[in-house]
Formats: structure tokens, sequence, C-alpha cells
């Protein structure tokens, strides 16, 4: 967890999350040099903040500089919101909806008595928390450039298992991770069309925009990505060559609350819908949320669930029937224990920063 914590001569705080996984230390570097530039300025020049930040250092765009940029831009619209005495969705036009859907981590993974009851214990826990009425899983684990029949009809096996547990009225999606080739991503694309997915998320990594529209061009449902592409200029290709369905910028590494509008309302253009990747902390979801409420073509909020990260925040929200409610509080609505968020520094490191290798020593995919 690296949050970012920006505060105005008269008192005013903003929240922003920086949270990069896997080269946390990496992105608070960045936010620490930028802070020699925010210091003393006018912190409702959001927009300008933003250009300087992304365009004047000649160097543009990245992991390391965007995520940093995300979370000074959630501080930002924080304290904008605080300021004006509004949520901070009032000032990006206003909600044009009442709450906001949102789905949850669930899977089934291990076929074992106990590993089957873990899946049931929390889908009930789901259901009967927040009401949830979209799961999102994944085929876990390294996968080659092919497997054996065995290894692929087990994960198709449980995604069946899964629409068979919820039933129709309940969306189900699964993130492939960026490790497939675009042929076995087809081929396990097709053994799950008959269960019907909501999505089928980075089917192929993020790099070559014709593989995934290769993809998209032979699966029979929606193909979404976005969570590791940046800003408008890491999009435009994708909505060009209408090369998925759904778009997953994530709110704290795209450009924050700004930039994450901005890639809405250019994908309106393409009627390709949003659902913004999530996977970070409290202060991450917010910025998404706000977003969420005030853009027309948003379909779905990521969240890992409602217990994740508990405790780092409390939040003017909680997720009722499957949708959050929209906060009233002025600002992103989150306020932050900073004791507890300290404790999470070295989750953060260790997020993402695992390592994959092959039975032959050769590096696997996350
Ligand atoms: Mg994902």
């Amino acid at each position: 967890m690296r949050l970012v914590k920006v505060t105005t001569d008269d008192g005013l705080v903003g929240w922003g999350e920086s949270t990069l996984e896997g080269k946390a230390r990496s992105g608070m570097a960045a936010v620490d040099e930028l802070a020699d530039y925010l210091i003393g300025k006018d912190p409702l020049r959001i927009e300008h903040h933003w250009q300087h930040i992304y365009r004047s250092a000649f160097f543009r765009g990245g992991a390391i500089l965007m995520s940093a940029l995300s979370g000074l831009d959630h501080a930002l619209w924080d304290i904008a919101g605080k300021h004006y005495g509004v949520p901070v969705y009032q000032l990006l036009g206003g909600p044009v909806r009442d709450r906001v859907r949102v789905y949850a981590h669930w899977g089934v993974h291990d076929r074992s008595e106990a590993g089957l009851a873990r899946a049931r214990e929390r889908l009930d826990y789901l259901r009967k928390v927040g009401g949830y009425t979209a799961f999102k899983g994944g085929p876990g684990g390294k996968w080659r450039a092919h497997e054996p029949p065995a290894r692929i009809d087990s994960f198709v096996a449980n995604a069946h298992l899964m629409r068979e547990w919820v039933g129709p009225e309940v969306e189900l999606a699964f993130d492939f991770h960026g490790k497939f080739t675009p042929a076995l991503a087809i081929e396990i694309c097709h053994q799950l069309k008959t269960m019907r997915p909501m999505f089928v998320e980075e089917p192929v990594p993020q790099e070559n925009v014709d593989a995934l529209k290769l993809v998209s061009d032979h699966v029979p449902f929606p193909i979404a990505t976005g969570e590791r592409l940046l800003s408008r200029w890491e999009f435009r290709e994708i909505f060009e060559k209408q090369a998925c369905a759904y778009i997953q910028p994530d709110g704290a590494h795209a450009g924050g609350i700004s930039e994450l509008k901005r890639i809405a309302n250019m994908a309106e253009v393409y009627y390709i819908h949003t659902m913004p990747h999530c996977a970070i902390g409290p202060v991450a979801l917010a910025a998404c949320l706000h977003v969420d409420a005030a853009v027309p073509n948003f379909l779905i909020q990521e969240s890992v669930g409602p217990d994740w990260l508990d405790g780092v925040a409390q939040t003017a929200w909680k997720v009722v029937d499957g949708f959050a409610e929209l906060p009233t509080v002025p600002g992103l609505g989150v306020e932050v224990d900073e004791k507890e968020a300290a404790k999470l520094t070295q989750y953060t490191e260790e997020l993402g920063g695992e390592h994959y290798y092959e039975s032959d020593g050769a590096v696997a995919d996350w």
C-alpha cells in the first residue's frame, strides 16, 4: 500500500494512491521528486499540474511516472471536493447514475473437499455481506504456450461448476492475466462459451493490439483489457481497431481521476464500456467510483471484496445488493488510518513481486 497525502496551507488534506505492484519503492521515489514541483502551488489547478507532470520533463508515460501522477491527481481532486464542499463526482459533471455496480473476486480453483468448501464459503459470504451479483475468477498458476487437455479441462470444468452454483442470473468473468498465446486463449474461450461469461480479461499480454483483436475476432463473447495500459495514448490503438469490447484502465496507474474520465469519454465514441481495474487499496477504489458515477459508458467496477484491506480507511459507502452507494461527503470519501496503511508497506512490496519459472527454468508470466 502506497498512499499519497497532500496538505494545504488552510488545513485541507487530500489522499491519493500510487501503489505500483512489484515496483512500490520506485513509484514513491517519483512521488517524492514531483513533490518538489507541487509544494507552494495552487492545488485547484488540477489540469495544469497534470499537464506539467505528464509533459514537462521530456520523458512521458511509463508505469512509474503514471502511478505517481495518478496518486497526486487523486489527492488534488480530494482537496478540490473538500474545498468546494462536494463529492468529487459533482465536479466531474455530476452523477449519471445513483449507484455503482461492483463485482468481487471469487472462483473455484481446487476440487478437493476442503477447496470446494472454501469456495462455497466465500461465495456465501460475498452474497450475504454485499449481495454481489457478479464475480471474477481465472486460471491460476503458470501456463506455457500450450498445455495438456487435462490442465485445460480442469480450468474449464471449474468455470462450468461456478455457473452451476450461481445460476443464470449472476454474471461470471475470467481473468487470463495476459499469460496465454492468442491460440491458447481462443481455444479456451471456445470451451467457456456455453457458460456465457460476462467477459474474459487480458487473454494475451498488453503490448500487441493486433494479437488482442485476433482473440476478440474469434471469440463469441466480450473481451476486455487495459489494466496495464496508461493514458489515452496507450488506449488509442485499441479504440481505433475496435480490439475489445470493454476496457479496464486502473485508477491508480492510468493517470488518475482526470485521465480515467478522459479515457472513458474517448471509449464512448467506439461504444466501448469501462470497467476500471482495482485490485489495490480503498483510495484507488474511491477514485474509480467517482469516475464510474460520472461517465455514461460504465459497466461494472472491479473490487476484490468487501473485506479487502479492511482497517486502512473508513469509506463513505458500502456495497448493497451488489452496488456501491455514492459517497455524499466532500472529496473522495475516505478517511485513512495512517498507522494501518503503514503496516501494509511490506505487503505492497511483495504484491506483484512473486516470480514464476517453468519446469525447464525459463521465465513464466505471473
Ligand atoms: Mg486482471
